[in-house]
């Protein structure tokens, strides 16, 4: 049994985990060549879904910070639904993705503006044969390919309306921009998965843990547990919460978690990892703590 204990102000859910004495999924053919591909293509229809929404509304460093807050928590639970838990096709995917959701949006601008382009140039057509040679002038030129779509929109300029004024990044500058708005996708993601995969995966059963119970502890029972577990607590601790997570089919080891406040303010918890005589004793004691509450209420 080991257990660690943190004194962090404020308590969030991911300071009590911690690698469990499992490691992470194996590779499988299904986890790269249909979880991966099926991630790449989400992030193509968000890609899609960003650029028709940001022709609209895209505020500066706001939007690809929702774009890749999106595609984080889309790929998060995609690694939990389907119980994909090894951990280098989960960066892949990331990866992959945001360059996905990020050239997705330069790729469907280039495909509008070609769109736009032939549209014209057929309307220009028609009102010549109407008009014949009434009607002067000539169109931009049409985009030769994807590559030559983004020089000619870094040469002509970027607007960006920032809270100090409008401004133009045109040539270098333009490039710059848009790499700063794909490492704004790509950090959301990045975090957001770095927390999920912090949590352990059980290799024998190939589930992520996840909590199966939790709830408030009154004083005795934390003392009770802290004991039992050989917990350092303070006397004056108390106001506690627990949780117990174990991967789908409970295999041992099962992760419990402890948190609890010590004067003058401070959060603290700890998670230990049990095995199956220990587990049964913590379940024993929070049911008799459950009962007592009852039986008082
Ligand atoms: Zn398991």
């Amino acid at each position: 049994m080991s257990n660690r204990s943190t004194a962090r102000q404020p308590l969030t859910d991911e300071t009590t985990e911690k690698a469990a004495p499992v490691g992470g999924g194996r590779s499988t053919w299904w986890g790269v060549c249909l979880w991966l591909p099926a991630c790449v293509g989400f992030a193509a229809m968000a890609a899609w879904a960003a650029f028709a929404v940001g022709r609209h509304f895209s505020p500066l460093l706001v939007f690809p910070l929702a774009v890749g807050l999106v595609v984080g928590a889309s790929l998060v639970a995609m690694t939990r639904l389907f119980q994909m838990g090894h951990r280098p096709t989960a960066w892949l995917a990331v990866g992959l993705s945001a360059a996905a959701v990020v050239g997705g949006q330069h790729y469907f601008s280039y495909r509008a503006a070609v769109a736009e382009a032939d549209r014209q140039s057929e309307q220009f057509q028609k009102t010549q044969a109407a008009f014949g040679d009434l009607v002067q002038g000539s169109l931009p030129p049409r985009p030769a390919g994807f590559v030559d779509y983004l020089r000619a929109e870094a040469k002509s300029g970027r607007p960006l309306k920032t809270v100090f004024g409008r401004c133009t990044a045109r040539g270098a500058m333009a490039w710059l921009a848009w790499a700063v708005d794909g490492l704004l996708v790509l950090t959301p993601a990045v975090v957001m998965m770095r927390f999920a995969l912090r949590r352990p995966f059980c290799r024998r059963c190939g589930s992520w843990y996840a909590p199966r119970r939790g709830g408030q502890l009154d004083d005795r029972t934390i003392r009770r547990l802290a004991g039992e577990f050989n917990l350092s607590l303070n006397d004056a601790a108390g106001g506690g919460h627990y949780r117990l997570i174990c991967c789908n089919q409970g295999c041992a080891p099962s992760g419990f978690s402890l948190s609890w406040e010590e004067p003058p303010g401070n959060a603290r918890s700890s998670l230990v990892w049990l095995d199956d005589r220990q587990l049964a004793r913590a379940v024993e004691i929070l049911d008799e703590a459950r009962r007592a509450t009852d039986s008082t209420t």
